[in-house]
């Protein structure tokens, strides 16, 4: 029998929730050790959550869109206010560094606020005289309830980059967030709920994508289902939303290229590939998962990447001076040691890493040295799958015809990365790279202003900017005759 305290695991109209499926273990990925247990929801617990959604979804929308927004704003702050209790609640259960978790929670915080700003902004149109004395109105209309499954790498990030421009927009959400990291996001959930966002607005159950997703999903009063996950669930997300003509979007998987050209800053390309890389241990959708070099400059980029790989510092995640966490869980370092391994196997050159780390201290959790891979086969898992972990390949290229050709060479089209001195290789390699999103000498990082959202295998609709309220919100069109 089990000795672990159980969490009553669901978070339904203001007020905790028990769930009444079985309870699940939440792991220490550092040390491979259950500290709670989370009783998982059932097709009856998400129907509890989604009629609590619908319930309060009329009068949230009601409200002004400027009180919503300032009732969001209290609400973020009073989250805020509670950050350093929610960093070593998330680096326990995901395993990041406390460093990283700050960063995660900060920008999750900046997400809300962002959208808070927005709401100022978020009108329809009005176009006078159509015809003589006739008006046209476009208007801005809710979608109703919203379901939001979030995977374990970001769980406070992804989850606010659906949850703010919904809220705002006056839909109600339920999330599911990942069976292995419900713990931050009920907690974000009762402190939203302490900082004034009324009942019901917000909602999280919590338990497997296989009971409580799926119920979410095939809820008949969901009208929206924002996912971010793997691939294959994300196509069974969209065609489980054709029965019911729902609203989906879909932030999957990636496998961004970046390209070093020889009249880049090369130092500065060379951090930006490692940090690229190795943040949150691999497991980001935009990490940069491929790297090309020009001949000319690439045995400087190669030698200078391989060190910086080296000199990361492995560690438990509530450890000072630790850089790079363990892998989220068991599997995750199965499948990612399987994808190198067999990269290697294939031809490629280990440069760094290449293995667990040898520290007896991180022998018990899922840990993983940072890898550099030289010149892995192109049809091996390091070139064509989704490599969800520290290991980076790097691949010599020609010229550019040949690191557009290779860059573009995968079913993914999240992001890419840039790295040159020459406006016109710039602007050509931002046109042709197939893809989201693009940054030129730049760290890959995600802003609220600007919309996110893959292309091919990576995606569906946008996140952030002021075009994610689109994704939440239909338009209606009203012709009004003035003169009777
Ligand atoms: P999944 O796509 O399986 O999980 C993501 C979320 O979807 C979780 O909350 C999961 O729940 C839920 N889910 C799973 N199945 C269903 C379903 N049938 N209906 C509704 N919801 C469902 O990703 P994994 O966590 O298994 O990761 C596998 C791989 O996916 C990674 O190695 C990586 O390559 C990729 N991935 C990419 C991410 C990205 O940011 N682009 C994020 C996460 C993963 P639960 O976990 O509780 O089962």
């Amino acid at each position: 029998m089990s000795t672990l305290t159980t969490h009553p695991g669901s978070f339904i109209a203001g007020a905790e929730h028990r769930n009444a499926g079985d309870p699940l273990e939440v792991v220490n990925p550092a040390d491979g050790r259950a500290f709670t247990e989370v009783a998982t929801a059932t097709e009856a617990d998400v129907n509890a959550a989604v009629e609590a959604a619908a319930d309060a979804q009329k009068a949230w929308s009601e409200l002004a869109v400027s009180k919503r927004g300032e009732i969001l704003g209290r609400a973020a702050n009073h989250v805020e206010e509670h950050i350093e209790e929610l960093i070593p609640l998330l680096t326990r259960e995901q395993g990041k560094t406390l460093r990283d978790s700050k960063i995660e929670i900060t920008k999750a915080v900046d997400t809300l606020l962002h959208y808070v700003g927005l709401s100022k902004s978020l009108r329809g149109v009005h176009t006078p005289n159509l015809d003589p004395g006739v008006d046209g109105m476009v208007l801005r209309r809710p979608l109703g309830v919203v379901g939001a499954i979030v995977p374990w790498n970001f769980p406070t990030t992804l989850l606010c980059n659906k949850l703010a421009p919904a809220l705002v927009a006056g839909n109600t959400v339920v999330a599911k967030p990942a069976a292995t990291t419900p713990l931050t996001t009920l907690r974000f959930a009762e402190l939203l709920a302490e900082g004034g966002l009324p009942e019901g607005v917000f909602n999280v159950v919590t338990g497997k994508g296989s009971v409580a997703g799926e119920a979410l999903v095939s809820h008949p009063l969901t009208r929206k289902i924002a996912f971010t996950g793997s691939t294959p669930v994300g196509e069974r997300i969209m065609a489980q939303c054709a029965h019911g003509i729902k609203r989906v979007t879909l932030e999957l998987g990636g496998s961004d290229p970046m390209i070093i050209c020889d009249d880049a800053d090369l130092a500065a390309a060379a951090s930006a590939a490692s940090m690229g890389r190795f943040y949150n241990c691999g497991q980001a959708c935009l990490a940069t998962k491929r790297l090309y070099v020009l001949d000319q400059v690439a045995d400087d980029v190669i030698a200078a990447v391989a060190a910086k790989a080296a000199k990361l510092q492995v560690g438990i995640g509530s450890a000072p001076g630790s850089q790079i966490g363990p892998l989220h869980s068991e599997r995750q370092r199965e499948t990612f040691e399987r994808q190198v391994a067999e990269s290697v196997a294939g031809g490629g050159e280990v440069l760094a890493g290449g293995g667990r780390p040898d520290d007896p201290a991180l022998a018990n959790g899922w840990f993983y040295s940072p890898t550099v891979v030289l010149e892995p086969p192109k049809d091996s898992p390091m070139a064509r799958e989704e490599v969800f972990g520290p290991a980076l390949p790097i691949w010599r290229v020609k010229d550019l015809d040949e690191a557009i050709e290779l860059a573009n060479d995968t079913p993914f089209g999240l992001g890419s990365a840039v790295w040159t001195g020459d406006l016109q290789s710039a602007e050509r390699l931002a046109a042709e790279l197939d893809c989201g999103y693009t940054w030129i000498n730049s760290p890959t990082k995600v802003y609220d202003e600007l919309p996110f959202g893959g292309l091919k295998a990576s995606g569906y609709g946008k996140e952030h900017g002021s075009e994610a309220l689109d994704y939440y919100t239909d338009t209606k069109s009203v012709v009004v005759k003035r003169a009777l």
